[in-house]
This record gives C-alpha cells, sequence and structure tokens, in this order.
C-alpha cells in the first residue's frame, strides 16, 4: 500500500481530539512529501542533523517535533525552528531549551518524558522525581519554554494488559500533575504516547498525540552507521 493509503486508513481509527505526528526519522523526503501532499503537517523526527537537513530542503509550513532524546549540546540546532520536543528528560535539558530559545526569542512548547515501561532505560523522569522538580521554582522562571504535558513509551511487548496499565499510569499522573501544578495552565493538555503497535489502546487511555512511523512509512532502513 502507499503511504497516502496508510494513511487515509489510519485517520480511520483516529478520533478528532488525538493528533498525528507522522515519525519519519530515517525516510527520505519523498516520502515525507507523500505524507504533506496527503495533507500531513506534523512530523516527528529522532536525530538533530537528519532533522536539520530535512527542515531545510522540505515546506516551511511543517511542524516539526522533535521525539528522540536530546543532548543539551545539540538543543542549539533546533530551537531556532521545532514546534514541539517530546522528550524533555532533565531540568538541565529545559534549562538549556530555555537559554537558547531566549537567543531566538522563541517560546518552544515542551513535553517531560515519564519513565512507564518496565524494561530498563536511562530515559525520562520517575513520577517521583517530576513531582520533585515540579515543587522547586526553578522552571516556573523559565520564559522561553512553555510546558505542555507529558510523553511516554510504554515496554515494547504483546501483553496488552501490560501496555494499558502503562499508559494509564501516565494518564493518571498527568491528571494528578495538572491538579498539582498547572490548574491555571490551559498549555499543559497534551499526552504524547501511543506508537504503530500500540496507538490503538493509547487512545482508549486518553493520548492527544500519537507517533506513528512504521505503520504509515513502512520499515525503517537503518543507516549502516548512526
Ligand atoms: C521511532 C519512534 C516512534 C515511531 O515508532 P513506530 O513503531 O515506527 O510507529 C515513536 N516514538 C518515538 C519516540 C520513536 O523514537
Amino acid at each position: 500500500m502507499s503511504i497516502e493509503e496508510n494513511l487515509k486508513k489510519v485517520h480511520t481509527q483516529i478520533p478528532d481530539n488525538v493528533r498525528l505526528v507522522c515519525v519519519s526519522k530515517f525516510h527520505p523526503n519523498e516520502a515525507i512529501l507523500d505524507a504533506y501532499h496527503a495533507g500531513e503537517r506534523i512530523f516527528g523526527e529522532s536525530r538533530v542533523q537528519e532533522l536539520c537537513e530535512k527542515q531545510i530542503s522540505l515546506p516551511s509550513d511543517i511542524q516539526w517535533h522533535f521525539i528522540g532524546h536530546l543532548q543539551t549540546n545539540k538543543v542549539k540546532y533546533i530551537v531556532p525552528f521545532v514546534d514541539m520536543i517530546h522528550a524533555v528528560d532533565s531540568l538541565k535539558l529545559l534549562e538549556e531549551i530555555d537559554r537558547q530559545a531566549g537567543k531566538v526569542d522563541r517560546i518552544v512548547r515542551c513535553l517531560l518524558e515519564v519513565h512507564i515501561a518496565r524494561e530498563p532505560s536511562k530515559f525520562g523522569f520517575l513520577p517521583e522525581q517530576l513531582e520533585e522538580i515540579l515543587k522547586g521554582e526553578e522552571w516556573k522562571n523559565f520564559r522561553h519554554v512553555q510546558i505542555c504535558g507529558l510523553m511516554g513509551m510504554a515496554t515494547y511487548t504483546d501483553n496488552q494488559t501490560q501496555i494499558r496499565q502503562e499508559f494509564r499510569t501516565l494518564r493518571l499522573l498527568f491528571d494528578q500533575l495538572k491538579v498539582s501544578f498547572f490548574t491555571q495552565n490551559e498549555n499543559f493538555r497534551e499526552l504524547s504516547m501511543g506508537m504503530s503497535n500500540d496507538f490503538q489502546i493509547a487512545i482508549e487511555e486518553g493520548s492527544t498525540l500519537i507517533r506513528l512511523g512504521t505503520i504509515i512509512f513502512g520499515e525503517r532502513d537503518y543507516p549502516a552507521t548512526t
């Protein structure tokens, strides 16, 4: 099936209140343009250099979401144009995004990544760490970032019950943080969860942003060296 047909099919499974991030990492510009011409405007990338190369050569009304792990020393390359950074996993990173966004006079939308999966990962806050940070004053002084919600990845497993449980945990944490720290803040409203293999469950559990790659573009060809 073509990218256009894949998108058509996927959209029948996405309610209006959920937005689609087309994850185009490792796919060429032609594939992105196919999706673009089918009406998509939000694209997700996970490597800084690849994102920068694509951004300069593709239509300027694309909203680029950075969904991968971001190193502080690379923040400056994407901050001038990026629409949303999904996986902020330290206060230090948030601070650097704020600093670099200040230099180019932008406000960058960010999601805080929460470690919900039962598999080990170096990335993402533990719920208690997140609470600890939000209780502090530091983030409240950041003028050039907007904290728009949470992002999480479920364990890579066939166990649907476990996946649902993990998404539910993230949703509950979102609700809790909303009440405790963001009651007056209407920007805190996004829950980025759900990939090709688990997006239906994510939607049922309250996702507002799903990040789909394989189901739209097919399998990725990983470059020989990364
Ligand atoms: C690659 C990636 C996706 C898309 O995964 P698919 O299984 O191809 O849909 C989603 N989120 C993140 C953070 C990714 O790195």
